[in-house]
């Protein structure tokens, strides 16, 4: 029995009740859900209006009736406005563009392919009429009389949909469901039946068949099942792919990117953040039970954007902090696994929501802290930062005219030289991204703004020189850290690899009276501590090749410092550098400041390779490096690397140490700071 029909003619205005029985109806649930929230109405009807469990209960089904159940905006499937969107919008990136067109290549054609359909039945009128609509639904029909002939079909042809008699003589519709699932398991299969065959297409749905049909067949539930099994096969092929973690140093467009695919496939965005999300609640919702209790970050958005596909850009995935209440992996993967988002379960909406066709994106800037289980879902698209030549070029086409615009300056009245851009990146800025840059020029437009109106000239051309970009923004705050300084005995030229991005650092070494000791400080990790204490007795183990005095380590204690020493380090990469400044310690060689080494060091003296190439070689041309050592096993990174930094940098591979040694100390003491 029903709790409420349509049609019945309300003598009296409406109740409060009679409009919330309404909006659950018109809301566009699914009948399950609608019958469950259906019932919950009944109860709170039950309850007096003045309890404050029936406010609960009315704003509850007021959130529910007010989500987009089954709105979904719909997609562009234009690929070449869409190229157009993402290049106007963002220089560059043309890996993560070209996957982005991918996506939407395989939608377009996926809603441009016929559909092949398989009607077998027995009777000659039935193949007829099904053949008929079907084919007037635009579907490609082929028709077989009986099983056996089906399943000649279904060896050498594959079938998007299989329509079946259950009842057919020597091979029946069970076994025709048998062997489309078994050819392709992505085939979906609705039985016909008739009366009394029920039970027996009960037992073919928990088989895996997609629905049934009652017989006499009704041309309008055709149509629906057909086209709900095809949508639902849809859904699979488009969540089958990995969800995109966009990771990568801040400030490098990962977010800003988000929005131009939702703009270049026009659905909506919505962003959240996971950075200290400390608890699963934020993410799913308190029970109803809780007092003030809420839906969840995911519901929330959702319901905010009236959409059930927005482009859902999950920020700073690796940042969900470490005391987490509950289990965050578990909580991400049901929003983020096509097996289990079809039913997210929010505890405050406490009935099932398909986030399925949500297009979900992370972003995170290393993606080491990610929990395994979840990162084996996404598939990493690296942004490694900007060389100096692209940074400028994204300057003039992109922040500029943004932030002359948000500063209410005229863009064609204001402007800036090339050299102006230049010094701001070199002597305002040290980032692989733009964030830093964005401000700057930000800084200096509200400047220019202030000076317009203090001194009424707005109308009056304005061009920002090398020489006036100090007037504007202070004494430069960056100096060339390489260039600048003299070569030294003792500090090695490394390259670090951080979230943050590629960076140099300097590795100290220095040599004290002692008794052979070896001091690490600078927030070294375990790893980077056996790394120095390797690269040691490698060179203990080398006194003659190096001429060390026989004594040395038992009148010496040596200390390894690397600034910056609030900041925890670790990795093997350092293994190299460290070597260096250890041996130039220890020989009184001063090490050549503008040649700069990465590299992991064997006991025997062997390099490895490491990680992190692209972001090391930026950081090195940034900072002023001219010689960049690293592994022989990396030159196969060099391909990713831009030409004007190939070409601005004297990149030398190694295999063993004695190489590195050979480059980086000079055999000239008078030279040494
Ligand atoms: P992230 O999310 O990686 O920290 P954002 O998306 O916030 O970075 O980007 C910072 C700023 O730099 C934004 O204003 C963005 O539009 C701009 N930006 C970043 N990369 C590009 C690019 N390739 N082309 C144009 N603008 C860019």
């Amino acid at each position: 029995m029903p709790f409420f029909k349509k049609e019945e003619k309300q003598p009296t205005p409406p109740t409060e009740m009679d409009q919330l029985r309404h909006s659950v109806i018109d809301s566009g649930m699914p009948p399950e859900m609608e019958q469950a929230t259906l019932k919950e109405v009944e109860r709170i009807a039950k309850m007096g209006p003045g309890s404050a469990e029936h406010t609960i209960g009315i704003n509850y089904i007021d959130y529910l009736t007010h989500l987009p159940w089954n709105h979904a905006s719909e997609d562009s499937l234009d690929l070449q406005a869409a190229k157009q969107i993402l290049d106007s919008e963002h220089e560059g990136l043309s890996e993560i563009k070209n996957r982005v067109l991918e996506h939407l290549a395989v939608k377009i054609l996926q809603a441009g392919r016929r559909y092949n359909m398989l009607v077998v039945d027995d009777e000659k009128i039935t193949r007829k009429n099904l053949k008929h609509v079907l084919t007037k639904e635009g579907y490609a029909v082929a028709t077989a009389a009986d099983g056996l002939k089906a399943m000649g079909l279904l060896e050498n042809q594959v079938f998007d949909v299989v329509i079946t008699d259950l009842k057919m003589e020597k091979v029946d519709g069970m076994q025709v469901l048998e062997t489309a699932k078994q050819k392709n398991p992505d085939t979906e299969v609705i039985v016909i039946t008739g009366y009394a065959t029920v039970p027996a297409a009960v037992s073919a749905m928990q088989k895996g068949s997609y629905h049934f049909l009652a017989k006499p067949l009704k041309l309008d539930e055709i149509r629906t099942t057909v086209r709900n099994a095809l949508s639902r096969k849809h859904t699979r092929w488009e969540n089958r792919g990995p969800v995109l973690c966009f990771a990568g140093p801040p400030g490098t467009g990962k977010t800003s990117l988000g929005l131009s695919i939702a703009k270049s496939m026009h659905r909506q965005y919505v962003r959240i953040s996971l950075a200290g999300m400390k608890d699963e609640a934020q993410l799913r919702g308190h029970r109803r039970s809780y007092v003030g209790a809420l839906p969840g970050r995911i519901i929330q958005e959702i319901r905010r954007c009236e959409t059930n596909n927005p482009v859902f850009m999950l920020d700073e995935l690796d940042k969900i902090s470490q005391d987490f209440k509950g289990d965050p992996a578990a909580a991400l993967l049901e929003v983020l696994d096509p097996q289990q988002n079809t039913h997210f379960m929010d505890h405050y909406l406490d009935l099932p929501f398909d986030l399925s066709q949500v297009m979900f994106i992370a972003t995170a800037n290393t993606v080491d802290a990610i929990p395994g289980a979840l990162l084996d879902r996404l598939e990493v698209l690296w942004l490694s930062g900007y060389t100096e030549q692209e940074k400028v070029r994204i300057a003039f086409n992109h922040l500029i005219p943004k932030e002359t615009e948000a500063n209410g300056l005229d863009n064609q009245l204001v402007s800036f030289s090339r050299q102006a851009m230049v010094k701001i990146i070199r002597e305002y800025t040290r980032e692989a991204g733009l964030r830093g840059l964005q401000r700057q020029i930000a800084s200096l437009c509200r400047k220019i703004a202030l000076n317009q109106i203090d001194h009424q000239r707005t109308g009056d051309e304005l061009m920002v020189t090398d020489e006036s970009v100090a007037g504007f923004l202070g004494p430069r705050r960056y100096a060339f850290e390489v260039t600048q300084a003299k070569d030294r005995i003792g500090v090695a030229t490394g390259l670090a690899w951080t979230h943050t991005g590629g960076e140099i650092v300097f590795i100290e070494a220095t040599k004290m009276r002692g008794s052979n000791q070896l001091i690490l400080t600078g927030s070294l990790g375990t790893v980077m501590k056996e790394s120095a204490q390797a690269a040691m007795s490698y060179i203990r183990s080398h006194v003659d090749t190096f001429a060390i005095p026989e004594a040395f380590f038992e009148e010496h204690d040596i200390h390894i410092h690397i600034p910056a020493g609030a900041i925890p380090k670790d990795g093997t990469s350092a293994g190299v550098a460290i070597a260096v400044a250890l041996l130039s310690v220890i020989t009184g060689l001063p090490c050549r400041r503008e040649a700069a080494m990465t590299g992991e060091l064997t006991l025997t003296g062997r390099i490895l390779p490491v990680s992190g190439i692209k972001e090391k070689l930026l950081a090195a041309h940034r900072a002023g490096v001219q010689t960049v050592i690293l592994p022989a096993k990396n030159v196969v990174d060099l391909v990713e690397i831009p030409d004007d930094i190939q070409q601005g940098l004297n990149i030398v591979p190694i295999e063993e140490m004695s190489q590195a040694i050979g480059l980086v100390l000079k055999n000239n003491l008078s030279k040494a700071g």
